[in-house]
Protein backbone atom coordinates (compact mmCIF):
# COMPACT_ATOMS: atom_id res chain seq x y z
CA UNK A 1 0.00 0.00 0.00
CA UNK A 2 1.26 3.31 -0.68
CA UNK A 3 2.59 5.44 2.11
CA UNK A 4 0.53 8.24 2.61
CA UNK A 5 3.41 10.83 3.83
CA UNK A 6 2.32 14.14 4.40
CA UNK A 7 3.17 15.89 1.69
CA UNK A 8 5.67 18.12 3.95
CA UNK A 9 5.45 19.15 7.62
CA UNK A 10 4.84 22.65 6.28
CA UNK A 11 1.70 24.49 6.88
CA UNK A 12 0.57 27.62 4.81
CA UNK A 13 0.18 31.01 6.03
CA UNK A 14 -2.70 33.02 6.26
CA UNK A 15 -1.94 35.24 4.20
CA UNK A 16 -1.72 32.30 1.57
CA UNK A 17 -5.49 31.23 2.59
CA UNK A 18 -6.65 34.39 2.00
CA UNK A 19 -5.43 34.95 -0.93
CA UNK A 20 -6.47 32.06 -1.94
CA UNK A 21 -9.76 32.31 -0.97
CA UNK A 22 -9.94 36.02 -2.79
CA UNK A 23 -8.88 34.57 -5.93
CA UNK A 24 -11.37 31.66 -6.08
CA UNK A 25 -14.25 34.24 -6.09
CA UNK A 26 -12.50 36.12 -8.89
CA UNK A 27 -12.08 32.89 -10.97
CA UNK A 28 -15.83 32.20 -9.92
CA UNK A 29 -17.34 35.56 -11.29
CA UNK A 30 -15.00 35.28 -14.17
CA UNK A 31 -16.93 32.41 -14.49
CA UNK A 32 -19.92 34.17 -14.73
CA UNK A 33 -19.80 36.74 -16.52
CA UNK A 34 -18.10 35.01 -19.21
CA UNK A 35 -19.80 34.92 -22.33
CA UNK A 36 -21.12 31.14 -23.36
CA UNK A 37 -19.36 31.21 -26.84
CA UNK A 38 -15.88 32.67 -25.33
CA UNK A 39 -13.21 30.01 -24.15
CA UNK A 40 -11.06 31.84 -21.34
CA UNK A 41 -7.80 30.07 -19.89
CA UNK A 42 -6.79 31.20 -16.60
CA UNK A 43 -3.16 30.02 -15.26
CA UNK A 44 -1.89 29.65 -11.76
CA UNK A 45 1.59 29.31 -10.87
CA UNK A 46 3.62 29.74 -7.47
CA UNK A 47 5.94 27.74 -5.38
CA UNK A 48 4.94 25.06 -3.17
CA UNK A 49 2.88 25.72 -0.19
CA UNK A 50 1.49 28.91 -2.40
CA UNK A 51 -2.27 27.93 -1.93
CA UNK A 52 -2.45 26.72 -6.03
CA UNK A 53 -4.42 23.77 -5.08
CA UNK A 54 -6.48 25.17 -2.50
CA UNK A 55 -7.85 27.46 -4.96
CA UNK A 56 -9.02 24.65 -7.13
CA UNK A 57 -10.82 23.46 -3.97
CA UNK A 58 -12.24 26.63 -2.97
CA UNK A 59 -13.46 27.25 -6.57
CA UNK A 60 -14.49 23.62 -6.46
CA UNK A 61 -16.91 24.29 -3.07
CA UNK A 62 -18.33 28.13 -4.97
CA UNK A 63 -19.24 25.82 -8.26
CA UNK A 64 -20.76 23.22 -6.01
CA UNK A 65 -22.96 25.40 -3.52
CA UNK A 66 -23.75 28.16 -5.96
CA UNK A 67 -24.23 26.79 -9.61
CA UNK A 68 -25.14 22.92 -8.94
CA UNK A 69 -26.29 23.22 -12.48
CA UNK A 70 -23.13 23.81 -14.38
CA UNK A 71 -20.96 21.16 -15.60
CA UNK A 72 -18.05 21.57 -14.09
CA UNK A 73 -14.58 18.67 -13.51
CA UNK A 74 -11.53 18.56 -11.18
CA UNK A 75 -8.89 16.61 -12.36
CA UNK A 76 -4.66 15.96 -12.36
CA UNK A 77 -2.67 14.10 -14.01
CA UNK A 78 -2.17 10.26 -12.91
CA UNK A 79 1.76 10.09 -11.36
CA UNK A 80 2.99 7.47 -9.17
CA UNK A 81 3.96 9.97 -6.32
CA UNK A 82 3.93 9.35 -2.98
CA UNK A 83 2.64 13.31 -2.35
CA UNK A 84 0.13 13.15 -5.37
CA UNK A 85 -2.87 10.80 -4.28
CA UNK A 86 -5.27 9.38 -7.43
CA UNK A 87 -8.70 10.91 -8.20
CA UNK A 88 -7.96 13.68 -5.23
CA UNK A 89 -6.70 16.99 -4.89
CA UNK A 90 -4.90 17.82 -1.87
CA UNK A 91 -3.95 21.11 0.11
CA UNK A 92 -1.16 21.94 2.21
CA UNK A 93 -4.08 22.79 4.82
CA UNK A 94 -5.08 18.99 4.79
CA UNK A 95 -8.42 20.18 2.69
CA UNK A 96 -9.50 17.96 -0.23
CA UNK A 97 -11.93 17.35 -2.77
CA UNK A 98 -12.57 14.26 -5.10
CA UNK A 99 -10.70 14.83 -8.80
CA UNK A 100 -10.24 12.79 -11.76
CA UNK A 101 -7.12 11.49 -12.32
CA UNK A 102 -6.08 10.75 -15.98
CA UNK A 103 -3.62 8.72 -18.04
CA UNK A 104 -4.17 7.95 -21.63
CA UNK A 105 -5.62 10.24 -24.41
CA UNK A 106 -9.13 8.97 -24.49
CA UNK A 107 -9.58 9.70 -20.74
CA UNK A 108 -8.42 13.55 -21.68
CA UNK A 109 -10.33 13.24 -24.56
CA UNK A 110 -13.46 12.67 -22.33
CA UNK A 111 -12.88 15.42 -20.06
CA UNK A 112 -12.45 17.72 -22.71
CA UNK A 113 -15.32 16.57 -24.59
CA UNK A 114 -18.33 16.34 -21.48
CA UNK A 115 -17.68 19.49 -19.72
CA UNK A 116 -17.60 23.48 -19.83
CA UNK A 117 -15.62 23.97 -16.67
CA UNK A 118 -12.45 22.37 -16.22
CA UNK A 119 -9.60 22.57 -13.69
CA UNK A 120 -6.51 20.57 -13.97
CA UNK A 121 -4.31 20.52 -10.63
CA UNK A 122 -0.17 19.89 -11.19
CA UNK A 123 0.31 20.77 -14.61
CA UNK A 124 3.67 20.18 -14.52
CA UNK A 125 3.54 16.71 -14.31
CA UNK A 126 1.31 16.05 -16.95
CA UNK A 127 3.78 13.52 -19.01
CA UNK A 128 5.54 14.34 -22.40
CA UNK A 129 3.44 11.49 -23.88
CA UNK A 130 0.23 13.60 -23.56
CA UNK A 131 0.94 17.19 -23.74
CA UNK A 132 0.81 17.63 -27.51
CA UNK A 133 -2.82 16.04 -27.48
CA UNK A 134 -3.90 17.71 -24.23
CA UNK A 135 -2.64 20.92 -25.63
CA UNK A 136 -4.92 20.13 -28.91
CA UNK A 137 -7.94 19.56 -26.94
CA UNK A 138 -7.40 22.54 -24.85
CA UNK A 139 -7.85 24.46 -27.39
CA UNK A 140 -10.54 22.72 -29.11
CA UNK A 141 -12.38 23.00 -25.90
CA UNK A 142 -11.61 27.07 -25.46
CA UNK A 143 -13.02 27.62 -29.69
CA UNK A 144 -15.83 25.92 -27.95
CA UNK A 145 -16.48 28.13 -25.56
CA UNK A 146 -15.23 26.55 -22.36
CA UNK A 147 -13.63 27.85 -18.56
CA UNK A 148 -10.00 26.20 -18.48
CA UNK A 149 -8.29 26.81 -15.14
CA UNK A 150 -4.82 25.06 -14.35
CA UNK A 151 -2.49 25.15 -11.44
CA UNK A 152 1.16 24.15 -10.85
CA UNK A 153 4.72 24.52 -10.58
CA UNK A 154 6.20 27.06 -13.33
CA UNK A 155 9.94 26.71 -12.45
CA UNK A 156 11.58 23.59 -11.35
CA UNK A 157 13.80 23.35 -8.24
CA UNK A 158 16.89 23.59 -10.31
CA UNK A 159 16.20 27.19 -11.22
CA UNK A 160 14.83 26.30 -15.06
CA UNK A 161 11.24 26.24 -16.06
CA UNK A 162 9.21 23.63 -16.51
CA UNK A 163 8.60 23.44 -20.07
CA UNK A 164 4.65 22.76 -20.27
CA UNK A 165 3.52 25.44 -18.21
CA UNK A 166 6.02 27.41 -19.72
CA UNK A 167 4.44 27.26 -22.84
CA UNK A 168 0.63 27.10 -21.35
CA UNK A 169 1.07 30.52 -20.15
CA UNK A 170 1.50 32.09 -23.36
CA UNK A 171 -1.61 30.78 -24.31
CA UNK A 172 -3.34 31.42 -21.57
CA UNK A 173 -5.68 34.23 -21.13
CA UNK A 174 -4.56 35.53 -17.53
CA UNK A 175 -1.66 33.94 -15.41
CA UNK A 176 -2.47 34.48 -11.43
CA UNK A 177 1.07 34.03 -9.25
CA UNK A 178 0.91 33.07 -5.77
CA UNK A 179 3.78 33.68 -3.27
CA UNK A 180 4.87 31.64 0.28
CA UNK A 181 7.68 32.54 2.23
CA UNK A 182 10.92 31.85 1.60
CA UNK A 183 11.90 29.34 4.18
CA UNK A 184 15.41 30.92 4.84
CA UNK A 185 14.93 34.83 5.06
CA UNK A 186 11.47 35.04 5.08
CA UNK A 187 11.47 36.93 2.15
CA UNK A 188 8.73 36.33 -0.39
CA UNK A 189 9.08 33.14 -2.57
CA UNK A 190 7.39 33.07 -5.31
CA UNK A 191 8.94 30.73 -8.09
CA UNK A 192 11.56 28.27 -6.54
CA UNK A 193 11.45 25.51 -4.50
CA UNK A 194 14.81 23.81 -2.59
CA UNK A 195 15.35 20.53 -3.10
CA UNK A 196 16.82 19.01 -0.23
CA UNK A 197 18.45 15.35 -0.05
CA UNK A 198 19.26 14.24 3.21
CA UNK A 199 18.84 18.06 4.41
CA UNK A 200 21.54 19.09 2.05
CA UNK A 201 20.70 20.98 -1.64
CA UNK A 202 20.44 18.60 -4.28
CA UNK A 203 22.90 18.15 -6.97
CA UNK A 204 22.05 20.11 -10.81
CA UNK A 205 22.46 17.20 -12.31
CA UNK A 206 19.44 15.40 -10.73
CA UNK A 207 16.47 14.74 -12.71
CA UNK A 208 14.19 17.55 -13.24
CA UNK A 209 11.11 15.50 -11.69
CA UNK A 210 11.93 13.71 -8.57
CA UNK A 211 8.78 13.52 -6.16
CA UNK A 212 9.39 13.83 -2.17
CA UNK A 213 10.74 10.99 -0.27
CA UNK A 214 11.78 9.88 2.57
CA UNK A 215 15.31 11.62 1.93
CA UNK A 216 13.72 14.13 -1.13
CA UNK A 217 12.32 16.92 0.69
CA UNK A 218 11.19 20.51 -0.49
CA UNK A 219 10.76 23.89 0.86
CA UNK A 220 10.03 27.31 -0.76
CA UNK A 221 12.87 30.09 -1.56
CA UNK A 222 13.11 32.96 -3.03
CA UNK A 223 15.55 33.78 -6.01
CA UNK A 224 18.47 34.39 -3.38
CA UNK A 225 18.55 31.75 -1.02
CA UNK A 226 17.99 28.97 -3.89
CA UNK A 227 21.41 27.13 -3.98
CA UNK A 228 21.96 24.88 -7.31
CA UNK A 229 24.58 22.65 -6.39
CA UNK A 230 26.90 21.94 -9.32
ZN1 LIG B 1 15.31 33.80 0.96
Amino acid sequence: MRKDIVITNQNIYNFVEEKAARLSSQLYRTIKKSPKDRGYFAMIVGSSCSGKSLVLIKLSELLSTKSKSQNFIFCQPLVDRQDILKDTIRSRTKESITATSFSTKAEIENIFHDYDIIAVDEVQLIPHGLQSFFLRELHLFLDRGGFFVCAGLDYNSLGGEFIFPALLKTRSHRVHHLQSLCSMCGKPADRFDQRLVNGKPANVNMPDFAGPTDTITYEPRCSDCLIIQK
